[in-house]
Formats: structure tokens, sequence, C-alpha cells
């Protein structure tokens, strides 16, 4: 069999891990773990299980964000002679995890930089809710206090695109409760304990979740999807006539009709034969 990592070339090597179902480490990450010459980990007692499931022992240090500042020197001078790989605890590093200094200064010290992509439980819970998927945005966590939770909800209010949370249990209710608030009812999905055993995504609207979930605090790890807003209502005769008569104050018919055709998201061409009709 043709291996999967040769000798590791000396580098930083970004090495996703299971979000709970150890089936899903890759082969190359296995083999990247088996023969990198440090492993940069959250914790050095889940890395540890991680690298027994796979029979392997390789040195681990502790890197996380009360000691990255420390550990960082250290770790970008090893990558210049050996592989040096970065995981987390669970899923993609750098995603609510440490490690995008840690990428910047290995790159401007002009070291290799390797991604072995995997789990990322962002993207799981995508795939899991039944949500538009063409347009999303990753919101991280929310920030724990009610004033800078509600002004980070309303930053994205409009936005045309699918949200992404992470949240824990206990504060599942309040957040639900808190994006309702902010986002209006929309559709949206809890979705819980990804690739374990009491993996669910349950649907319904965030006002409907909040209740469900408001004296229930459900346990496990959790990430919320919620829909995009719907399409702005199109824009009457009414209207339209009104937006050509203004522009027609100060432009000619194609450019009048123009101009409102992209602010209303009209046809062009009928915009300017109603022009032509007013100005005849
Ligand atoms: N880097 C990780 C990734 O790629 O998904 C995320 C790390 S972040 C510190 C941990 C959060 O991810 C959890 O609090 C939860 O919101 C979400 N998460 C991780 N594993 C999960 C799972 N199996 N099911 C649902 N959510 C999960």
């Amino acid at each position: 069999m043709t291996p999967l990592v040769n000798s590791l070339t000396p580098g930083l090597y970004i090495v996703a891990t299971p979000i709970g179902n150890l089936g899903d480490l890759s082969p190359r990450a296995a083999e990247v773990l088996s023969q990198a010459a440090v492993i940069a980990v959250e914790d050095t007692r889940v890395t540890a299980g991680l690298l027994r499931h796979i029979g392997v022992k390789r040195p681990m240090t502790p890197y996380h964000d009360h000691n990255a500042a420390h550990v960082r020197p250290q770790l970008i001078a090893r990558m210049g002679t050996e592989a040096v790989a970065l995981v987390s605890d669970a899923g993609t590093p750098l995603i609510s995890d440490p490690g995008f200094k840690l990428v910047r200064e290995a790159r401007a010290a002009g070291h290799a930089v390797v991604t072995i992509p995997g789990p990322c439980a962002a993207v799981a819970a995508l795939t899991l809710a039944g949500l538009p998927t063409d347009r999303f945005l990753f919101m991280g966590f929310l920030p724990s206090k009610e004033q800078a939770r509600a002004e980070t909800i309303a930053e994205v209010a409009a936005i045309r695109a699918t949200l992404v949370f992470y949240e824990s249990g206990p504060r599942l209710a309040a957040c639900l409760a808190a994006l309702a608030d902010g986002l209006g009812d929309r559709e949206a999905a809890v979705t819980r304990e990804i690739t374990k055993k009491f993996e669910e995504a349950v649907t319904g609207t965030l006002a409907a979740l909040a209740a469900r979930y408001a004296d229930a605090p459900p346990k496990g790890e959790i990430v919320v999807v919620v829909a995009p807003p719907d399409p702005p209502a199109p824009a009457s005769a009414a209207d339209a006539d009104a937006a050509l008569a203004e522009a027609l104050t100060r432009l000619p018919a194609s450019k009048a009709a123009g101009e409102v055709a992209r602010a209303l998201g009209l046809d062009r061409k009928a915009l300017y034969a109603r022009a032509m009709e007013m100005k005849g």
C-alpha cells in the first residue's frame, strides 16, 4: 500500500480529530500523528485517549489560551527541523479553538503549513439541520452577558445567510429566546451530541425551541443553526411608480429605469416602458 504520508517534512500540521466518534479520525490524520516529532494539544489527557485508540505514543506539549504566548516561539523554532502537529480536544483546530496565531507565525517564519481536514461540529450541524447551506455565517459562541449577546445578534440580523452558533445546554434556552427577539421567529435546528450515541437534531421556530428547552436544559454539546431572514416582499407597482417619478426629476428615462431596477430588484425594460408612459 502506498503510504498516506512519507516521512513528514518539517513544518506545522493542523490535524482535525473526531467530535465524538473515534472512527471519524482519518487514516491520514492517524499517520501524521504517528510521525509528528511533537503534538501540541489542548489537554494531554484528551489527546492521550485518542493516541491510545490508534496505538500511537508521541510526545505531547500543552498549547492553550493560557500558555500559548510562552509556548508558541518554542514550537515555531522546532518547525524549522521537525514536524509539529496541532490538535484540539475535538474537531478542527482554530475553529473556536487555539491555533490561528501559530499558523500566522509559522507562515511568517517561512515554515510549511499543512492541513489534515476532518470533523468540525459547525459543518456537521449544517448537514443535519435541513436549512440552506449556500451561504452560512459561523458565529462561534455568543457572549454570555445579556446586552453583549443582544448587540452581537443585532449585528447579524440583516445578513442573508444561515447562522451557526456553538452553545452549551445550560445557556441554550436563553440563547434561543435572545435569537428570537433579535432575529424574529425564524426556523432553526438544535443539533446535539453529533456523531455520538444520542445524536439528534430538533427543528422548529426559535420561540418554539426556546419554550421546549426553557425548563429542560439538554445535556451534551450543542450547535444551533438558524435560517436566513425571509427575502424582502417585492416592491408594489405604486412603490415603483413613486421611485420612477422621483428619479425622472433627475435623470433621463433609461438611467431612471436602471437606478430603480437596481434599488427595487425589478425588471429594467419594464421600468423603462413605464417611464416613457409617465413622461408621455
Ligand atoms: N474545534 C471544534 C470544531 O471543529 O467543531 C469546536 C471546539 S468548541 C471549543 C466546542 C463546541 O463545539 C461545543 O461547545 C459545541 O458547541 C460544539 N461541538 C463540539 N462537538 C460537538 C458535538 N459532537 N455535537 C454538537 N456540538 C459539538
